[in-house]
């Protein structure tokens, strides 16, 4: 059964219908694009349907944040024009210097953008979120007002708990925001678990298409926080635009099978890749072995996901190699699309990155696993 709290239906149901969304003039099935930027007054001086301007107003835009608010079980959902933006906005909008607490292991560009935090008069520390010892030695009393935690982090796929980081949050008087890109709303719903912020890329695999650059911020209540958010982004005019919103709608009406079918194929692969003489490690959650996976096994339901990765015995060279000889695999950064990726991620993470060199990441798409699975195998010959 589904446990979300503000809508009696499945993900599925609400994604395959839209969220039950349709266009009242012509009965058409499928949404129209409101590309309108301004919108008429009454005689009597008044906005009849309660739209004014288009930085703040959007029809499309609207569809899609609310089916994200039911998948997600939130009071209300904001769409950005970036994840990064997503992000971004809810550290802009705290008011007063806070001490931040954040996964060490996290998306690489939102921890350096983090770690220049303090030109905003916030600080951070990351931390290793998996452990909760760890977490809670990291709590300033007074000081600590936000915990940012990314589950299964990005591209190590460590499992942070989320019900007990929220315990830690609400004993400290702070707020737990949840990136929750990776398990996507149809296999952990971070607010029930007591995050009062779920953050997503909705470039990944919301929109799925690879497509779309979006960003999605759904809150479990209203707060002074979140109103802030809403009157920031109609100021600075950063949402998502409405032909991108209403692409993103029509993405996310297929999540639910193409999220199934991509955590299927990544389960399959990681366990017939482990003992691999030319692997290290495999890390997949939904690996028994995997350190996380009695968390994950608690907080996500219906799969863990469709991203994994391994390390390369013979290190770094070696796994470019692998990633320079595959076919069906395609070289790029992202994840999420239907196509399946692989990545070298310490050639694009940078410095401070906790990501090594031996490590390839790969994005388990919508195409056969035996193929894709034959494809690894040669490459992997190749290095033999
Ligand atoms: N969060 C995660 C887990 C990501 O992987 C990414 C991007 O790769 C982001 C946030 C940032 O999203 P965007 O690229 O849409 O700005």
């Amino acid at each position: 059964m589904d446990d979300r709290t503000k809508s009696p239906l499945t993900t599925k149901t609400l994604v395959a219908q839209a969220s039950g969304v349709r266009e009242l003039i012509t009965g058409a099935i499928t949404q129209p694009i409101h590309m309108s930027s301004t919108f008429l007054r009454d005689a009597d001086n008044r906005y009849p349907a309660g739209f004014v301007y288009g930085r703040t107003d959007n029809a499309s835009l609207q569809q899609a944040e609310d089916l994200i608010a039911k998948l997600e079980g939130a009071e209300e959902a904001f769409l950005f024009g970036s994840g990064m933006a997503a992000a971004a906005s809810v550290l802009l909008a705290l008011t007063k210097p806070t001490h931040i607490i954040a996964s060490k292991v996290m998306y690489w560009g939102f921890r350096s953008w983090l770690r220049e935090i303090g030109r905003y008069g916030h600080s951070v520390s990351f931390v290793e979120t998996s452990d909760l010892d760890a977490v809670r030695a990291a709590v300033r009393p007074g000081e600590t007002g936000l915990f940012w935690i990314e589950t299964p982090s990005n591209p190590l796929w460590t499992i942070t708990d989320i019900a007990a980081v929220a315990d830690i949050a609400q004993s400290t008087g702070a707020i737990l925001c949840v990136d929750s890109t990776v398990a996507t709303p149809v296999f952990t719903r971070p607010l029930a678990l007591g995050a009062d912020i779920v953050m997503h890329s909705a470039t990944k695999y919301l929109n799925g298409h690879s497509d779309v650059v979006a960003g999605a911020l759904a809150s479990a209540h209203d707060s002074e926080l979140w109103a802030r958010l809403r009157t920031m982004r109609g100021q600075l005019g950063n949402a998502l635009g409405a032909f991108d919103a209403w692409l993103l709608m029509r993405g996310m009406r297929t999540l639910d099978i193409r999220v199934h079918s991509q955590a299927r194929t990544a389960a399959i692969l990681s366990e017939r890749l482990v003992g691999h003489p030319e692997i290290a490690e495999v890390l997949y959650p939904g690996l028994a072995e995997h350190p996380g996976h009695a968390t994950a096994l608690r907080q996500m339901h219906g799969g863990f996901g469709g991203m994994f990765s391994i390390r390369i015995g013979k290190g770094e060279r070696a796994a470019i190699a692998v990633a320079a000889s595959v076919n069906l695999w395609k070289r790029a950064t992202s994840f999420g699309g239907i196509e399946s990726l692989i990545e070298h991620r310490a050639s694009i993470e940078g410095d401070g990155s906790p990501c090594p060199g031996d490590l390839l990441r790969f994005s388990a798409g919508l195409e056969d696993a035996d193929e894709l699975y034959l494809d690894l195998m040669q490459a992997l010959a190749a290095i033999a």
